[in-house]
């Protein structure tokens, strides 16, 4: 979709619509801590929500809860309004509308590049395993990685594996993706093709939540900047406000390190 086209979503989303993702007093402990700390958030529908923050701010445990592979302490999560932290929910059920990347690749040794991107519909809808393998080609051959679908992933660069991830998390057309420092892992040269296609998702209109270390990358792709610390967003809004004039003095010095 066009940029105006996904601005009139998101605007539209502003006044009233259900967002794709909605955290509320979200509070998630490990040994007694709060790493989360009855945080708020909204990813609206095509928006681009990005998380930043100091190493242990609370990142990786959010997306984890947003995909149901941490239970939450309180609070509650929706997906497209339905309460996804009620305990008489199915989380594999959830988990099939949300695509996951992680900083480490996560791909199978032992399977083609094709089998690690087609195996959750494979395990999961049975009788659509050819519509699955189908689709899969479709976006390897959109990342340009056509040619690899039957190498094993020992025979790919580190982009090329990320980027494959990447088409094993949308595989199922989810309606949001999570991405956790997908680019960490790489050499710096090779992390330009998968930013690439991240932008190239944006521009599709993908719901996305992600959290980077990368900056300038950070300023291209995000609708909102949230930057966390103890738990809580301290400051969130637009990313020419949060990465280029933040209110929060504490926001000001995490930037003034890292860049
Ligand atoms: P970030 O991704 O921003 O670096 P994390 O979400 O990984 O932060 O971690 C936030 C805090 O939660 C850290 O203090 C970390 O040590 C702690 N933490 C994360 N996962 C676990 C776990 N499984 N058990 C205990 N503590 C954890
Ligand atoms: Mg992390």
């Amino acid at each position: 979709m066009s940029e105006l086209e996904r601005l009139a979503h998101l605007s539209a989303a502003g006044d009233g619509a259900v967002p794709v993702l909605r955290l509320r007093g979200v509070r998630k402990e490990f040994r007694g801590t709060a790493v989360l700390d009855g945080l708020d958030l909204d990813v609206p529908e095509h928006g681009v929500v990005v998380l930043i923050g100091a190493s242990g701010s609370g990142k990786s445990t959010l997306l984890r809860c947003a995909n149901l592979l941490e239970p939450i302490d309180d609070g509650s999560i929706h997906l497209d309004g339905e309460h996804i932290t009620d305990p008489r929910v199915n989380p594999d059920r959830v988990r099939r509308r949300i695509g996951m990347v992680f900083q480490s690749f996560n791909l199978f040794p032992h399977m083609s590049v094709l089998d690690n991107v087609t195996l959750a519909p494979r395990r999961v809808h049975r009788r659509e395993r050819a519509e699955a393998a189908e689709r899969a080609r479709e976006l390897l051959d959109r990342v340009g990685l056509a040619a690899k679908a039957d190498e094993y992933p020992d025979r790919l660069s580190g982009g090329q594996q990320q980027r494959a991830a990447i088409v094993r998390a949308l595989v199922n057309s989810p309606r949001l993706l999570l991405l956790d420092e997908i680019t960490s892992a790489l050499d710096p040269e090779l992390v330009g093709e998968v930013l690439d296609l991240v932008r190239g998702l944006r521009e599709d209109g993908m719901t996305m939540l992600l959290a980077t270390h990368e900056m300038g990358f950070a300023r291209q792709v995000a609708d909102t900047v949230c930057f966390l610390e103890g738990g809580r967003i301290l400051e969130q809004g637009p990313p020419g406000q949060v990465l280029g004039d933040p209110e929060q003095p504490r926001t000001r010095r995490f930037l003034q390190r890292i860049i």
